[in-house]
């Protein structure tokens, strides 16, 4: 059926709204003829038996009226008019002997050669045609004490048959109509379903050709297309969102690399005017290209950082113990600064285990640690210590420097952000730092956050979960 119907279709029409188009009407339309089919069974059995019922009642009445007056063969004849009063419109009655030959017959529009009379033994139902006409024939035993023979009793069920007929034609024009509307409401109600993902459809054509801005409109309704048609939109949202930090991004690391390229050249170019015979020159354009490639070779391996930070999944499945780790990763990264004072305390998160790679703890305490230095030009104290929180814990990094003024917070996690982009630079500052740990810590599902007061000092606090939580 499912081919047969394939093969109908034009290939053209092979889209969800004609699809639905079709199988809906081809539901109704069966469901409408199945329905009317066991209606018009059921109703032309329900007038039959009626009729039968109301053949019976009069049968058994002339028995009981028969029997009682006792008729014999002879005086049959003189209740032709009792008989007449039974006989309704298009019925024959008959009275016969045991031979089946007719003593008695009266009839209403019934041809008495249609049925050949049958004496019987006991009471028979039948069903017959002549022709085009439904006859039910009733054959009852008559038994008297001088008498015994048949009385028969036969009906046209024209009227019935008419009835069943007009019945007919009513359904036939109702389902014509029932079919025309089922297609039309197929039509309609499918183009209703399939518009939101036409709507959908007819978007993601825009945004293909204009851009990424284009948005669905999507209906004041909660089912699973507005939702589908929301979902798009929010991801349409995100995509955009991150198109734009992408794009963003590019420019900014453009912009940074294009700094210590320009001062390179500027000094190759020094050096090639001038610089060739001048060892002042020489020796200080050799200092600054050195110095500016260095700052290049930080940044392209800080973006390097960056992107493992943000890309990949960790598969972790063994915790270790925070302090050992953090003690371990310290031990490396104070080693680099051995102008400032370190206090550390870890004893208070001994023998709590979170689930990070250690060298990963180690690159987000280097930040932390490099910055706390950097950015202390007087003292540099500063202090790391580990604190328990419910089913959290803290690392904190706290020095006694410059601090953040409170505008330029919410910023210091933006990739390439300086407080002072000048005096920064000079300290060997990307603005890629911060932005790495925040990356990293949010891949364990942690915390950073900063408090800094200016000239009094500032506090880094990196919040991970443990493995217990
Ligand atoms: P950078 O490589 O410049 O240090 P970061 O992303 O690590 O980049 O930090 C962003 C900015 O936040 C820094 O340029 C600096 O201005 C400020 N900052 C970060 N840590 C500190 C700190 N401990 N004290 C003062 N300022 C800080």
């Amino acid at each position: 059926m499912m081919r047969w119907i394939r093969t109908f279709l034009p290939r053209s029409h092979g889209s969800i709204r004609w699809k639905l188009t079709i199988w809906i009407s081809l539901l109704l339309i069966t469901l409408f003829i199945v329905y009317n089919i066991v209606q018009y069974f059921v109703i032309n059995k329900w007038l039959i038996d009626q009729e039968q019922k109301s053949m019976e009642k009069s049968m058994n009445e002339m028995e009981i009226y028969l029997q009682e007056k006792d008729v014999s063969a002879a005086e049959i004849a003189d209740y032709r008019s009792f008989m007449t009063k039974f006989n309704q419109e298009n019925q024959m009655i008959r009275i016969l002997d045991q031979e089946g030959t007719v003593l008695l017959k009266v009839t209403d529009r019934l041809p008495e050669q249609w049925v050949e009379p049958q004496a019987v033994q006991k009471r028979v139902l039948i069903n017959a045609w002549h022709y085009e006409d439904h006859l039910l024939i009733m054959r009852s035993p008559l038994i008297t004490t001088n008498f015994s023979g048949t009385i028969e009793m036969v009906t046209n069920l024209e009227n019935t048959d008419k009835l069943s007929d007009m019945l007919l034609l009513v359904m036939f024009c109702g389902g014509i109509a029932a079919v025309g509307l089922s297609i039309l409401g197929a039509s309609v109600l499918s183009r209703q379903f399939v518009k939101p993902i036409t709507t959908m459809n007819a978007t993601m054509i825009q945004i293909q050709q204009k851009g990424l801005h284009k948005r669905v409109d999507v209906p004041d309704q909660h089912d699973e297309l507005t939702n589908l048609a929301r979902m798009f939109n929010r991801l349409m949202d995100e995509l955009e969102l991150s198109f734009q930090q992408q794009k963003q991004f590019v420019e900014d690391a453009s912009h940074e690399l294009r700094t210590p390229v320009a001062i390179i050249e500027g000094h190759i170019n020094l050096l090639k005017r001038w610089g060739k015979h001048d060892p002042d020159i020489l020796n200080e354009s050799l200092d600054v290209s050195a110095q500016e490639l260095t700052r290049l070779k930080t940044i392209v391996n800080e973006l390097l950082l960056l992107s493992q930070a943000e890309s990949g999944h960790i598969a972790m499945e063994a915790a270790v113990d925070l302090r050992q780790t953090v003690q371990h990763a310290l031990a490396n990264v104070v080693q680099l600064h051995p102008d400032a004072a370190f206090d550390i305390h870890m004893e208070f998160i001994s023998g709590i285990e979170v689930k990070i790679l250690p060298q990963h703890m180690e690159q987000i305490l280097r930040i932390l640690v490099d910055n706390a230095v950097k950015y202390s030009p007087v003292t540099k104290e500063i202090r790391v210590q580990g604190i328990r929180r419910d089913n959290d814990v803290c690392i904190q990094v706290t020095d006694k420097g410059m601090g953040i003024p409170a505008e330029d917070l919410p910023y210091v996690f933006d990739r390439f952000y300086r407080v002072d982009k000048a005096r920064i630079r000079e300290q060997g500052g990307t603005g890629l730092g911060l932005a790495i740990a925040e990356r990293l810590v949010k891949r364990y599902n942690g915390l950073i956050f900063i408090d800094s007061r200016v000239d009094e000092g500032t506090t880094v606090t990196v919040l991970l979960p443990t493995s217990a939580s």
